[in-house]
């Protein structure tokens, strides 16, 4: 079967690493998320984190040049040669150019841009709650609209559950107005390729989820034809 090259692409909160881990189940590609990546480096202590590091924690995007070239490199490895599933990249025009001259120079291209909508103040809220495992990244709970069995323990590997640095109201509010001014312009960017799908992610998790799973599944069959 053909690959499936995809992008996640949303506001922050909109959902995009709960369907990931999810999507990741059903395709078996990797979920690569740029955010999860830097914040391995951060733990880390290397200086690649050490820089990344004081953008993050004031909302703003992190330079160009630290994050093309780790990202570039990732989709070039043995695991992705049959698709990705990019999550939190590109983020700007300059790192949507960027992916497309590498990927024209794999001779491969990108499957779809899932788009998952969300109003800002939803993004709020989501946030304010998020709590994610301190283990594994990918999972991702809501203190409210997705709860764990145990208060601040994954469900899934009974680690501890915390709250990320940049998910407090000022830095929140920062992200969205980066994600408006910087990332928003790729909905038309990649509107005009003719490969953005939208998702209303106001649905329930599970809902976006068949969505976007029977989306992909018209692509697959319209590729065979
Ligand atoms: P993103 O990766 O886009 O920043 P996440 O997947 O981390 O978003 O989700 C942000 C927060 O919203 C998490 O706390 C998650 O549990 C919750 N969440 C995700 N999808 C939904 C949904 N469809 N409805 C309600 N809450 C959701
Ligand atoms: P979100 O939950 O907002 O989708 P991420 O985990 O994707 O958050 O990103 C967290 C932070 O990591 C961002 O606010 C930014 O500082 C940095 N970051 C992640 N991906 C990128 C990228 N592609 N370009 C620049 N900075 C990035």
């Amino acid at each position: 079967m053909s690959e499936l090259n995809l992008i996640l692409l949303g506001p922050p909160g909109a959902g995009k690493g709960t369907q990931a881990e999810r999507l990741q189940g059903d395709f078996r590609m990797p979920h690569i998320s740029t955010g999860d990546m830097l914040r391995a480096q951060v733990a880390a202590e290397t200086e690649l984190g050490q820089e990344a590091q004081r953008y993050m924690t004031a909302g703003e995007l992190v330079p160009d040049e630290v994050i093309i070239g780790m990202i570039i490199a990732r989709i070039a490895e043995d695991d992705a040669r049959d698709g990705f599933l990019l999550d939190g990249f590109p983020r700007n025009t300059e790192q949507a150019d960027a992916l497309a001259a590498a990927l024209e120079k794999l001779d491969r291209r990108l499957s779809a841009v899932l788009l998952i909508e969300v109003p800002d103040e939803e993004v709020v809220r989501r946030l304010a709650g998020r709590r994610v495992c301190v283990k594994n990244p990918s999972h991702i709970y809501h203190v409210e609209f997705d709860p764990p069995k145990r208060d601040g323990v994954c469900d899934q590997d009974g680690a501890r559950l915390i709250q990320r640095d940049d998910d407090q109201e000022e830095t929140i509010r920062r992200r969205l107005e980066v994600y408006h001014a910087q990332t928003a312009p790729l909905i038309a960017y990649y509107d005009s390729d003719g490969v953005l799908r939208r998702f209303d992610g106001l649905r329930s998790a599970d809902e976006v989820h068949d969505r976007i799973r029977a989306t992909l599944a018209t692509l697959r069959l319209e590729e065979t034809f």
